[in-house]
């Protein structure tokens, strides 16, 4: 399916040279440059100082439902303002490479965890009918061509109109998104492993309630792989 998202040979983001890849190499060191401060929480994948603590201090009290979550990197410079284009100011040309970028964090960090089918947290029908796409399901379908994985929008349906998650407190965050999702064909992933896809990860109260209707649904594990996560920050104030 790869001739579906043909690469270009300048970077898709400045236009730099950029032969054989998405990105040049320009904004490709500023893409892993947090991989010298920050390495992943074993089990969110929020990031944590590289010589600390492996497992952050959110997934020591309470273990995620998810098997895994990583991210391509940290909320925050080039990789926030590519997100910021893509996804409000609608440059779905950067679709096919992010896509492709967290395709390389499938492979670099699950290793022999194989996911069977790639499945995009939906967005509610409101927010879908004002933005015209789903961003996830656009990540979602360049991540399965790359990877050669199944790929299906329709697993997951949103129940009801929940205020946008980045309004409100951790709280009341879990509150807003319970009964949000539902699965609308359970033989779907009944027995199956699933790669939930998002663009960011914050407190992880979306991809938690995703996780948990799908292994209602007798899914036998998600992971989950967003474009960006956090920097965990009880590091700062663990005193
Ligand atoms: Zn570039
Ligand atoms: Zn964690």
């Amino acid at each position: 399916m790869k001739w579906l998202f043909p690469r270009p040979s300048t970077c898709v983001w400045c236009g730099r040279p950029a032969p054989g890849h998405d990105f040049c190499s320009a904004c490709r060191q500023q893409l892993k440059g947090w991989q010298e401060f920050y390495r992943p929480c074993l089990y969110c994948g929020r990031l944590l100082p590289k010589e600390g603590e492996k497992i952050c201090g959110h997934c020591r009290q309470k273990p995620p439902p998810f098997t895994m979550a990583r991210a391509a990197g940290p909320y925050q410079g080039l990789l926030k303002e590519m997100i910021w284009a893509f996804k409000y100011q609608g440059r779905l040309s950067l679709a096919a490479p992010l896509g492709r970028l967290l395709a390389q964090v499938v492979v670099a960090e699950m290793g022999s965890w194989r996911p069977e089918l790639v499945v995009p947290v939906p967005l509610t029908p409101g927010r879908l009918k004002a933005r015209s796409f789903n961003q996830a399901e656009l990540l979602g379908r360049s991540l399965a061509a790359e990877l050669g994985l199944a790929f299906d929008g329709s697993i997951i349906s949103r129940t009801k109109e929940t205020a946008p998650q980045i309004n409100l407190s951790r709280e009341k965050r879990w509150q807003n998104l319970a009964g949000a999702f539902q699965i609308t064909v359970p033989e779907k992933t009944k027995g199956r492993r699933l790669l939930l896809v998002d663009d960011v990860l914050t407190t992880g109260a979306t991809a938690c309630a995703c996780t948990g209707v799908l292994m209602k649904g007798g899914t036998t594990g998600v992971a989950v792989v967003t474009l960006a996560t956090g920097i965990e920050k009880s590091f700062y104030f663990s005193t």
